[in-house]
């Protein structure tokens, strides 16, 4: 899936600087709904969860799905995709794909999780 991706953008306010993702109309800080858009490209794991897809549904078959709360390095929480399962504090980077999800790849693979086996 490399190259079909775009950069995360995240909203920081223009009045006070508060940073939000997704974007909202009006500032939850101080009101304001002038924002720029600023891309964000590494993050922090906070934590991973994993879930299996049910029989029956279509999507990705029988893979379980990876997700992450990630700490954007601007500030706000994205929930984003992983390919493999990351632990808390891995430090990723964030890119969205040509669905529009937010995926994480690991940038120090020392948090991979090594030879631990995950029951299909
Ligand atoms: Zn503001």
């Amino acid at each position: 899936m490399n190259g079909a991706t775009t950069s995360l953008e995240v909203h920081e306010c223009t009045q006070c600087g508060t940073t939000l993702f997704p974007a909202r109309y009006f500032c939850p800080a101080c009101g304001g709904k002038n924002w720029l858009a600023r891309t964000t490209q590494t993050g922090v794991v906070m934590e991973a969860t994993v879930v299996r897809h049910r029989a029956g549904e279509g999507e990705g078959g029988a893979s379980p799905l990876h997700l992450a709360s990630v700490r954007t390095q601007a500030g706000p929480v994205v929930i984003a995709r992983m390919e493999m399962p990351l632990a808390d504090e891995t430090l990723v980077s964030l890119a969205v794909d040509a669905l529009h999800r937010i995926v994480a790849h690991p940038i120090d693979t020392t948090g991979l999780a090594g030879d631990h086996h995950v029951d299909q």
